[in-house]
């Protein structure tokens, strides 16, 4: 009896959807051969898998958002696919592409080796500041949370550097959690305790958003007691001791320098790609791909990515919900030629949608943000978004697979990319 492994390294947005289509849409429908199963593996650091885009809200108060509402376990997720389904604790350290094998060092220091009939890269991004970033277990990033909520508790300057949403949700969450929620008609706090300020690089935050959204988010940042800086970049930012309370010189680019009892870097993202050799990488470090297929075609045949890691998306949990049945229909086109030697049949692509499309909350009442295009009322964006981070419209359905319950329809496409680079699909 051998065993065929669809492998995904990851277990956060992006793997956790590749898996459970996998094993809706994939396995019930590969060749039967005798003495052959069929099983998808997830690779992941942690047992749970961990709602990152509530963070803000955490950093600022476990009482607003309870560590339970951030960890979900994994493993019985997949309880619907006993026997088709492993879930391995620990990190992909290697890949071997000639000998489709995977070396894993697993959350007990063991190094396994764990061959692949199909690769799914969804390792993700490391954020610079460790409150958005599980990195180990739930445990871990708990113990940071509370170190945190501890430094908060003494403070009377924070330093956010970036202004892209992580900082604004940052701001906005720190700044009422310590201020307290302003009153209906007040444009600042009258004696806000903390003093929150986001230094922005550019002439507005929010890149992808337009101007006149940013100046609002300006104004409610305003309201709970937090000011932008613009034009101007945080150079570095050292801290004077080793002491716990110790404060931190923020030096701007403006040659002025800010003492902060808290300095949080929300500036940029780093990929999870460094156990990939570097020829599957793009010069920003993500994993490259054909950007209509997802494959990485620098990969050898039956390798794909999907989530924040790759090279074909500007990032976004939405995202996925284009990208991951595109990778995963490609696979399951790829796999089954390759396990049955016939012809593989036509591709599924991938189209960005490149839209105005951003929600940010501000404090727990407050927030900006467009939708397709369109500009959103604070309303909305707090009704969406703000009231729980989304946790009760999307979690359930993120863990249980329902989410990927329907492959969706789609348009098959010629095969001409693959062909004309000369790379096997097969
Ligand atoms: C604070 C914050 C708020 C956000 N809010 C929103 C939002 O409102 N809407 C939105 O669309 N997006 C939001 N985002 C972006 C969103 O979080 C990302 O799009 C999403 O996390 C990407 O999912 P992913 O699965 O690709 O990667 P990740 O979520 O980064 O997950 C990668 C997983 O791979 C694991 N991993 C890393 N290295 C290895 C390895 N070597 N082997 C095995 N596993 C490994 C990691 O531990 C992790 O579990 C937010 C991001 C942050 C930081």
């Amino acid at each position: 009896m051998s065993t065929e492994t669809i492998l995904v390294l990851g277990g956060s947005f992006a793997g956790i959807s590749s898996a459970h289509f996998a094993l809706k849409h994939i396995i019930p429908v590969l060749p039967k051969k005798d003495g052959i199963t069929y099983n998808v593996t997830v690779v992941n650091p942690s047992k749970d898998f961990y709602w990152r885009i509530a963070g803000p809200r955490v950093a600022a108060s476990k009482e607003l958002m309870p560590y339970n509402k951030l960890f979900y376990p994994i493993e019985p997720a997949f309880a619907y696919a006993k026997g088709k389904f492993n879930f391995v604790q620990g990190k992909a350290t290697h890949v071997d592409s000639a000998g489709q094998t995977v070396s894993v060092e697993t959350a007990s220091g063991e190094q396994k080796n764990i061959p692949y009939a199909a690769l799914v890269i969804a390792t993700g991004f490391s954020t610079p500041s460790p409150l958005f970033t599980q990195t180990t277990d739930r445990a871990a990033l708990e113990a940071t949370y509370e170190a945190f909520h501890s430094q908060l508790k003494h403070a009377k300057t924070v330093v956010i550097g970036g202004a892209g949403p992580v900082a604004v949700e940052l701001a906005g969450e720190l700044a009422e959690a310590v201020n307290g929620k302003p009153g209906f008609m007040a444009s600042a706090p009258k004696n806000p305790k903390v003093k929150v300020t986001v230094i922005s690089a550019e002439k507005k935050m929010l890149p992808i958003l337009r101007e006149s959204i940013s100046k609002q988010a300006e104004k409610f940042l305003k309201r709970v007691g937090a000011e932008v800086v613009y034009n101007t970049k945080v150079v570095s930012a050292t801290k004077a001791s080793d002491a716990e309370d110790a404060k931190m010189t923020v030096q701007l680019s403006d040659g002025k320098t800010i003492e902060a009892d808290i300095y949080i870097d929300a500036t940029g993202t780093r990929p999870n790609t460094n156990f990939l050799p570097k020829e599957w990488l793009d010069n920003r470090n993500r994993v490259s791909c054909n950007a209509k297929t997802l494959r990485v075609e620098a990969a050898g045949p039956r390798v794909y990515v999907v989530g924040d890691c790759g090279s074909y998306t500007r990032g976004g949990v939405m995202d996925q919900y284009d990208a991951i049945p595109v990778a995963m229909t490609n696979l399951r086109t790829d796999l089954i030629a390759h396990l049955s030697g016939q012809t593989p049949g036509p591709d599924r692509h991938y189209e960005a949608n490149l839209k105005e499309q951003q929600l940010v909350p501000i404090g727990t009442s407050k927030g900006v943000g467009a939708a397709n295009g369109m500009a959103l009322p604070s309303v909305m964006v707090w009704g969406i978004k703000g009231r729980d981070y989304m946790i009760g419209m999307l979690v359930e359905g993120h863990m249980n697979g329902k989410t990927y319950e329907k492959e969706g329809k789609w348009k098959p496409q010629p095969v001409v990319a693959a062909a004309q680079m000369g790379t096997s699909r097969g």
